[in-house]
């Protein structure tokens, strides 16, 4: 049997359906794609300006315990700005940073070192180049996004939030194993 379809509802079929399904960072205020129906246990958001800094200022407001940072550039004010209110909350709050953090510029490391919070400075690698929070020892957020402000407006990147106790204790031991080997950095 021969079924004929007007070419409009060929074409919503074959280019709208993928449009449609297609990705946060053509929605304003970077609506979250999210695994199903029922309860997704990650959100995924894509750079730029799809939202990844707000989900990872959400994320921190919502920290009740600990965050575990690891992060290569460190410039969005944002976010530093959100781990010093968490750390003044009682969340126990430390960061990791890539050594190029030394000699950047005036950077949230400081910021944040400078506000008391416990600030290392990871030298044992070529570049340390994770870009992670644990939160709450349940919540890892990760991905290519920098915790900057290049990274928001200006680059292609994404960030993952996965809410899964068991990964945030596989990060965890490694941001340890790092933290390990790392120096305390008081910022400059
Ligand atoms: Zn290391």
């Amino acid at each position: 049997m021969n079924i004929r379809m007007p070419w409009q509802a060929m074409l919503a079929l074959f280019v709208g359906l993928p449009l449609w399904m297609g990705c946060g960072e053509s929605r304003a205020g970077g609506t979250p794609q999210s695994a199903g129906k029922a309860a997704p246990n990650w959100e995924v958001y894509f750079s730029p300006k799809g939202g990844c800094t707000e989900a990872v200022v959400r994320a921190l407001e919502k920290a009740k315990t600990s965050v575990l940072v690891q992060a290569y550039s460190f410039t969005s004010a944002p976010i530093a700005k959100a781990l010093v209110d968490a750390a003044r909350r009682g969340v126990k709050v430390e960061v990791l940073l890539d050594k190029s953090q030394r000699t950047e510029k005036y950077s949230s490391g400081d910021f944040v070192a400078h506000e008391g919070i416990p600030t290392r400075i990871d030298a044992a690698h070529t570049i340390a180049h994770n870009k992670v929070m644990v939160i709450d020892g349940a919540t890892v957020l990760t991905g290519s996004f920098n915790f900057t402000k290049a990274a928001e407006e200006h680059n292609a990147e994404n960030l993952l939030v996965i809410r899964d106790p068991v990964l945030s204790e596989k990060y965890a031991a490694n941001w340890k194993v790092h933290a390990a080997h790392s120096e305390p950095y008081s910022g400059k």
